[in-house]
Formats: structure tokens, sequence, C-alpha cells
């Protein structure tokens, strides 16, 4: 049976590790940290459960939940109610519904009368082809006209990318618009007819208790397999297989493995010394080089009876042009009550990305302020909280931008000619946690039938 390593327990690595365990492979899992999870994890303190990264996952492959139930914790993962699908946009201000298809796009107040007729007369613009290169925005503005932009487009991918629609490439974000022009020379008429051959939703589903529980889970299951403050620093190809050198408290160590699954996130690449003897392969290393965006989640508790707003959605997305320190609010004691004690409220704030990289430098103290001053502009909030929790990723989310592509066409290159190393990847247009686990799916299954150089990054 085939040895396999894996490097990096995210999400993605743990649960390559966890279904190549359960397949019967020889597997070990290298995390650099001190913890399962990466980007991945939850705090409880004082009665309340905050997140530091994901709360909801689009798991329309099902693979979460295929993950959930080989755990054995199936019954913790849940679909969310209606109230998820409620989300909020900051105009003028004001929180506005935002609106989720064309009819409550012309409803909607977070557009003026010609914003909207200026949307309006999308399926009337000729498609372009050559879009390469267009940004988010490029093609936003081209489609849809500037107020969508500003409104709508600009606060959703600082909230979800943690960057700007200026920036990224629209190759990897919101590439559906892309599609859709293609495939049917308009995204309102696209969107129409997709929503009506689609026969079901995609299903939002969550861990009500917290991303823990399966994290948890994984953990237990890789007892004996997960080596955790181990820090792989080198991965030599050898004729028989792949030699991992790796540092931990008891010094330096080399294994040798049949097969390489790297489960780092793109930066991670340009750390670890990729030897692939007389072979000069540069893509990992030039994927090292994408930017990543950095995030501080400012969660703060109030008393219930202190806050007016019914809190009645997801949460709510501030626009740059509101000059807001706030990226976003997510308000997770409404979509997930137990994670606040009784008579309590808990609002996680979205702070940073590439509009304000360096708040999270800022102190905790400084970070619960601004949060609060800005609550309080938007969302009336006078009152104290009763508790203040301050998580910072400085690398978290990748930046697709307009040199991405030509990053990832380097990468599939280098793994192309290399057998026996796999990668799951963060960084190809999608971080979703369903999509990494739907990876480790893949590498299991080609690992099985003796596909060997699984690259998922495109
Ligand atoms: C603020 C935020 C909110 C998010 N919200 C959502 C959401 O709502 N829904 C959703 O689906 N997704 C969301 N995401 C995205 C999702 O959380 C991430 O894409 C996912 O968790 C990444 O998992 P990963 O395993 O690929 O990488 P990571 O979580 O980055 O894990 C990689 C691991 O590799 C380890 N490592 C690195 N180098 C080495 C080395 N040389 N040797 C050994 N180990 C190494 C690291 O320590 C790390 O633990 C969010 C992300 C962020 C940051």
């Amino acid at each position: 049976m085939k040895r396999v390593a894996v490097i990096g327990a995210g999400i993605a690595g743990a649960s390559a590790g966890f279904l190549l365990k359960n397949a019967g492979y020889e597997v070990q899992v290298y995390e650099a940290s001190n913890r399962l999870g990466g980007c991945m994890g939850s705090y409880i303190i004082d009665g309340f459960t905050v997140e530091r990264g994901p709360h909801l996952f689009m798991d329309s492959s099902g693979s979460l939940r295929r993950l959930a139930d080989a755990l054995g914790i199936g019954d913790e993962l849940k679909e969310v109610g209606a109230i998820a699908k409620r989300r909020y946009v900051v105009c003028d201000g004001n929180l506005t519904v935002i609106p989720t298809n064309p009819q409550s796009m012309f409803a909607t107040q977070a557009l003026s009368t010609s914003g909207k007729l200026r949307a309006a007369l999308e399926p009337l613009i000729p498609a372009q082809k050559n879009t390469g290169s267009e940004s988010v925005a490029d093609i936003v503005r081209r489609r849809f006209g500037d107020e969508v932009l500003a409104n709508l487009i600009d606060p959703l991918i600082s909230a979800t990318q943690l960057g700007t629609a200026e920036d990224l490439s629209s190759r990897y974000v919101l590439r559906g618009l892309r599609d859709l022009e293609q495939s049917d020379g308009s995204v309102i008429i696209g969107g129409i007819r997709s929503m009506r051959k689609r026969d079901q939703n995609p299903k939002t589903v969550a861990f009500p208790k917290g991303s823990w529980v399966v994290l948890e889970g994984l953990r237990e299951a890789l007892k004996q397999e997960l080596h955790l403050n181990t820090l792989v620093r080198r991965v030599r190809r050898r004729r028989d297989g792949y030699q991992i050198s790796f540092g931990s408290n008891s010094g330096i160590h080399v294994e040798t493995f049949d097969h390489v699954v790297l489960a780092v996130p793109a930066w991670a690449l340009s750390y670890i010394d990729f030897d692939f003897g007389d072979r000069t392969l540069t893509g990992l290393s030039g994927a090292g080089k994408t930017p990543y965006a950095p995030a501080a989640l400012v969660s703060l508790g109030f008393e219930a009876d202190q806050i007016e707003h019914p809190l009645d959605g997801f949460g709510m997305l501030i626009p740059s042009r509101e000059r807001r320190r706030l990226l976003a609010t997510i308000f997770a004691s409404s979509v997930f009550p137990d994670r606040a004690p009784k008579g309590s409220i808990l609002l996680t704030s979205i702070l940073g990305g590439t509009r304000r990289p360096f708040d999270i430098s800022l102190s905790d103290e400084t970070l619960v302020r601004r949060t609060q001053a800005d609550l309080s502009k938007i969302l009336g909030i006078e009152a104290k909280p009763v508790f203040s929790h301050v998580a910072r990723q400085e690398q978290a989310l990748a930046q697709c931008d307009r040199n991405h592509h030509e990053r990832l066409t380097d990468l599939k290159n280098t793994l192309d000619k290399l057998s026996g190393l796999s990668l799951i990847s963060n960084f190809g247009g999608s971080a979703s946690v369903p999509w990494l686990v739907q990876q480790a799916e893949q590498i299991l299954h080609d690992i099985k039938s003796g596909k060997n150089n699984r690259q998922c990054a495109t």
C-alpha cells in the first residue's frame, strides 16, 4: 500500500489525510503550527462561540456532508434557516436588503433610478470576446454600470475576497458573470435561464455549534497520523518517491513517501525547498508569489435588550464609499442562537483586507473601539460590549489578481511534469471549504486509480 505524506493540516490537508487513511493508505500529516484547522477554527469564551474564519458553507457538491457523515458527525451539519439568505448592504448610512434576483434588483433602495435603468440595459449590451485580463470591476462596469459596482459588487468583493473589484481578475472571481456573458450573451438572461434549469439551490450548511466540530472530528480521526509543530522544509524527488525533510521539537528528520499531497497556501510554497533533481521547475515557487490579504475578525457581545435593530439576516456589507473601517459584519447569533449566552447577541465584524491592510496591526483595544464606533453609526448600538475577541490572520485569502493566470499556468506546467505530487489549493479561484474537501476526494480517487499528479489549482 502506498505511503502518502500530506503537508499542511488546514481543512484541505486534514480532509485528504482522513480520506486516505479511511481508504487504507499509510498516511502522515505534517502541520507547522500547534493546531489543526489553519484558517478555520472556533474559540469558546465566556459562553460565546466565535469563529476565526468561515461561518457558512455552500455545499453544492455534497462533499462536506459526505465528510461529516464519514466522521460520524453528520447530525452536527445543518442546513441554515431562511434568515441566513437575507443580507444587508449599507447605503448612505442606512441598511438596505441586498437584491438576490433581477426583480428585487429593480425594487432595491441600494440603487438610484438611473442606476437601475443602467443595469436594466445589460441584456442589450453586446457580449465582448477577449475578456482575458478584465478585472471584476471592468466587467461589472461594462455590463451593469458604476452604481452596481460601487454599491453592490465592491462591498461583496471586500467582504468575501478581502480584496477590491479593481484588482481581482474576472477569470477567477465572480467568474459566473463572465461565463454567462459568453454562453448567453447577457448575465441577466443567462442568470434567469440557469435559475429555471436548476432543480434545487446549492445547500448552505453550517456546524451550528461552531466549525470546531469538524476540526475536532478530524483531529480525533488522525490522532496517530498528525504531527503538529512540524514544519516541512524540503521536498526532494528521488527515483523511488519523495523525500520529505521536516523540523520538529526533536530536530530535523527525513522520510520517504510514494506520494505527496501539498495542502498549504500559495505563500507557503515559496518557503519550501523543492528539489526535482536535474529539472528546473519554477511553477511552485512562482505560485508562492500570489499576494494574500489580511483580516481581523472582531467579535463583540452585547445584551440583547440594548440593541434596537432586529438583526434579521446573516449580516451587512459596507461599501468603500461609506468610508467606514468595517468591511462587513456577521449577525452571528441571529443565524446561530447558541453562539451567545441567553439574552445576549454576538456580532462578528471583518476589518482589514486590501482596503485597509494596516488595520490588522492595531491593538485589540483600538480595533474594538473602532468597531464599536462603526456599529454605533450604522446600527445605532450605543451599549458597551459585554464581551470582545479579536482574531487576526495576516495572510487570510489569496488575491487572484491579473497576474494570477500566468502563475497558475506555470504551476500547472510544473505539476504536469511530476508524478506522485498532488496539490489542493485555496488559490485557484475558490477558497471555499466544500470545494477544498471535494479536491481531497478527487485526490483519493486519483491515487486509487493510479493517476498520479492531480493538481487542483486551475
Ligand atoms: C476570514 C475568512 C472567512 C472565510 N469564510 C469562509 C466561509 O464562510 N465559507 C467558506 O467555505 N470558506 C471561507 N473561508 C475560506 C476558507 O476558510 C479557507 O479557504 C480554508 O479554510 C483554507 O483551508 P486550507 O486547508 O486550504 O488552508 P489553510 O487553512 O491555510 O491551512 C494550511 C495549513 O498548512 C500549514 N503549513 C503551511 N506551510 C507548512 C509547511 N511548510 N509545513 C507544514 N505545514 C505547513 C499551515 O500552518 C496551515 O495550518 C474564509 C476564510 C477566511 C480567512
